[in-house]
């Protein structure tokens, strides 16, 4: 043991502050103000907040805390709605755990499983993965959750979406009955809550967003519409390229992946420096391209709804909605990715012939006085 010290009032082992602290970490944000102490006492916890809110470290700071590094079981399980996510997350848990020597490993879908295989082998602490590749694992054997003391269901909302229900409940219920359950999620609509009855055990509930509206943005992300007809799309997105600063970071969001590889194409004939990142290419070639925008050396990256969630890239000034999410909720996400950690950020959404709707919703959720209606100078 290597005893404890104070981060801005909690008591955490020596080690995991100082790993804090290098990671620049000063004083805890709300959300870990609000929900680490629970944590550390191993009450089970529910939390909504707002994206880029540090939550991450809400629960990777507990979790990293309470496991023991010397055992070779798996004593803390991560479960999230995307690859990109689980590698972000055992990321940013491996940093906080770096000077505890907590082993983290990602687990997910489209790698090759035995590298997986021999890095479960060595005795991991901490597993994060999505709930497929997981199940798999423990139907191979290669991963037994028969230790887990904490368990953490990130972006729980997306993770139903996406249609991981019934392996989030298979992967439960083979995790012991004690451990402790940590659910963090945008939105808890029904079925979430639903959820947290059956697994959950007397929740801390920690509720950072008002719900007063039913849904909030982020204060510091300029929210900037333009009525465009489809076809003019590529001429409107010209236009703002043109005019944003040439050190800014860019996320394009368009609805189909052949509408990704044919922006992403345009624009680079056109001399910008962009690629597309989708579910269909392999993953070998999502992580480059990821890599690259996560390092600034490819400044505009042009994706599927894939990338609306959880990433947490600091750099990124602008959102862009080509094409316009599903609802609502998507689009608060989407716009999350930037403005994260009290910076500055804008959103630029397009809004053509079928989202009327959508936009009304947006502008009666959130407050006309939020938005900011352009027109491009073509009409
Ligand atoms: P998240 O909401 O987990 O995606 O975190 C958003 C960003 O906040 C990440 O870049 C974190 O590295 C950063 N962050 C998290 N906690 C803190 C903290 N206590 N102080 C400063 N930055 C933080």
């Amino acid at each position: 043991m290597d005893g404890t010290d104070s981060w801005g009032g909690l008591e955490l082992s020596k080690s995991i502050v100082s790993a804090i602290i290098e990671m620049g970490y000063k004083a805890p944000s709300e959300i870990q103000a609000a929900s680490i102490p629970w944590m550390l006492e191993r009450r089970d916890v529910v939390a909504q907040a707002v994206t880029g809110s540090g939550k991450t470290a809400a629960f990777g700071i507990p979790m990293c805390d309470v496991v023991d590094p010397n055992s070779r079981d798996v004593q803390g399980l991560v479960l999230v709605p995307t690859r990109e996510l689980a590698q972000q997350v055992t990321r940013e848990l491996m940093l906080i755990g770096r000077n505890r020597g907590v082993g983290v490993i990602a687990v997910y879908g489209g790698e090759p499983i035995a590298r997986q295989i021999k890095a479960l082998e060595k005795g991991m602490s901490i597993v994060v993965g999505t709930p497929g590749r997981v199940k798999d694992h423990m139907n191979r054997r290669t991963l037994d959750l028969s230790y887990v003391r904490m368990a953490v269901l990130d972006e729980a909302d997306e993770m139903l979406d996406i249609g991981f229900a019934d392996d989030m409940e298979y992967i439960l219920k083979r995790t012991p009955g004690t451990r402790q359950t940590a659910l963090f999620s945008a939105t808890i609509p029904g079925f979430i809550r639903g959820l947290i009855r059956k697994h959950l055990n007397d929740p801390r509930w920690i509720q950072l967003v008002s719900d007063a509206k039913g849904i909030e943005t982020v204060d510091e992300v300029d929210q900037i519409f333009y009525d465009v007809a489809g076809q003019d799309k590529p001429d409107g997105i010209m236009e703002i390229l043109d005019e944003i600063d040439s050190d800014s970071q860019v996320l394009i969001f368009r609805k189909m992946q052949v509408g990704v590889d044919r922006l992403a194409k345009g624009l680079a004939s056109e001399g910008f420096p962009a690629q597309g990142i989708h579910g269909g290419m392999s993953q070998t070639e999502r992580n480059r391209v990821m890599n690259s925008f996560r390092d600034g050396s490819l400044r505009m990256l042009v994706a599927t709804n894939l990338a609306a969630r959880g990433l947490d890239i600091p750099t990124i000034s602008h959102v862009i909605n080509y094409d316009m999410p599903e609802n609502i909720e998507e689009y608060v996400h989407r716009i999350g990715r930037t403005a994260r950690m009290g910076k500055r950020g804008t959103a630029i959404s397009f809004i053509g012939e079928w989202d009327f709707e959508l936009h009304e919703t947006i502008v009666a959720k959130i407050g006309a006085e939020k938005m900011i209606k352009r027109q491009f100078s073509f009409y």
